[in-house]
């Protein structure tokens, strides 16, 4: 058999964000026109293919969106491109399309708007630091727009916690490109913007936080000891670390007796790996799932969060009225639940349907951390949806 050259490409998750009819969807699909013309690689999404976006339930939620794939020389991305400012919010905070950067789309002709600003500020809340910003519609606007338009933008990103200096700024047209006219606002503006998506950082693995292995499972080694599983969320862990077990009001002290991984001994373990890890000084009955191994010493639980919450709307299965203070409902992360009160400051209610920052309290302290995403249920109901961003003793 004839040998094929594969090398594996490194992967990256990215998207469109951007105002409504700034031609997020007409760039996704000129993108992937270019490269499957000029580069050979991936096919080509039509507009129509992209703008009809299946259905995703996460978590009680109708997300649409749209994952598309494509690849340069060296590396492969997977592209999420909604067709609802809605949808942006509710995959933005539920995760379900994880973005590690993003290609911002910003039309000449409107500057930045609403969306555009109310999308950098969920980008940040995530964790996306990394942007490049596509003026688009420059077909369709005068040199003196564009140059304010670009003044504009740089300053919107750096108000929003981002690079307003260094951001690459393409300036270009996605519907020229789309139907071959004008090149050089075309298909060249396009062949840029590739150019400045393969510079992205690759997202790096958080190794230099502390160590975080929320607890799934606990079991009992006769003789040896207990092992606590789950999947490390951040940093690195060693044999003979010491570590914490926190949750449910306790702060358990014990060491690392050995690691394992698919029955495999682990020297070290670090974010990413799901594990085993063999735990002297605790005992089996101390233990529950919910508890989060951690470095001793580095991380302490709390009671309050803030967080940036999307309440769902009436037709989502969601509440008619915003969420008041004091309103009472269990928050469920990753591992555990709890009863949570909410803690309404001036006024500030989220309406259903729409996002915005919210302030919990939950009946015993957790470990909680920033990133960490969860729902908001009443009974069975899923009311909402949040991204901790803030933690409060
Ligand atoms: P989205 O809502 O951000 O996904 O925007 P779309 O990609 O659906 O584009 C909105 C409208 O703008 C459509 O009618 C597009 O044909 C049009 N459009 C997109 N890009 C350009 C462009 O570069 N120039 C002009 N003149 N129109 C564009
Ligand atoms: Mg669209």
């Amino acid at each position: 058999a004839k040998e094929t050259h594969s090398r594996e490409k490194m992967h990256m998750n990215i998207g469109t964000i951007g105002h409504v009819d700034h031609g997020k969807t007409t760039l996704t699909a000129a993108i992937t026109k270019h490269l499957a013309e000029k580069a050979g690689a991936g096919k080509f999404y039509a507009y129509d293919q992209i703008d009809n976006a299946p259905e995703e339930r996460a978590r009680g939620i109708t997300i649409n969106a749209s994952v598309v794939a494509y690849e340069t020389e060296n590396r492969h991305y997977g592209h999420v491109d909604c067709p609802g400012h809605a949808d942006y919010i509710k995959n933005m905070i539920t995760g379900t399309s994880k973005m590690d950067a993003a290609i911002l789309v910003v039309a000449a002709t409107d500057g930045t708007m609403l969306q555009t600003r109310e999308h950098l500020l969920l980008a940040k809340q995530i964790g996306v630091n990394d942007l490049i910003v596509y003026m688009n519609k420059a077909d369709v606007a005068d040199e003196e727009m564009i140059e304010l338009v670009e003044m504009e933008i740089r300053e919107v990103l750096t108000n929003h916690g981002f690079n307003g200096d260094d951001t690459p700024v393409i300036i270009g047209s996605a519907l020229c490109a789309l139907e071959d006219k004008e090149p050089k606002l075309g298909n060249d503006s396009i062949t840029k913007l590739v150019e400045e998506i393969d510079k992205l950082p690759m997202p790096k693995r958080n190794l230099d936080s502390p160590a975080v292995l929320p607890v799934e499972t606990t079991h009992k080694i006769p003789g040896k000891g207990t092992v606590v599983t789950g999947c490390m969320s951040q940093g690195v862990f060693k044999k003979g670390d010491a570590v914490e077990i926190i949750g449910y009001g306790s702060t358990l002290k014990a060491t690392i007796a050995g690691m394992e991984m698919f029955h495999k001994t682990l020297e070290r373990c670090e974010a990413g790996d799901s594990a085993g890890l063999l735990v002297k000084g605790v005992k089996r009955e101390e233990l529950r799932r919910g508890m989060v191994a951690v470095a001793a010493g580095q991380i302490r639980p709390a009671r309050s969060i803030i967080a940036q919450f999307y309440l769902l709307s009436k037709s989502e299965g969601g509440r008619d009225k915003p969420i008041p203070n004091d309103f009472s409902a269990m928050l469920f992360f990753k591992t555990w639940n709890c009863e949570a009160r909410s803690v309404i400051e001036e006024n500030d209610l989220v309406m259903p349907g729409e996002q915005g920052k919210m302030k919990f309290v939950i009946r015993v302290p957790m470990v909680m951390i920033v990133g960490d995403r969860f729902t908001l249920r009443t009974g069975s109901v899923t009311v909402g949806t949040g991204i901790v961003t803030e933690v409060i003793e």
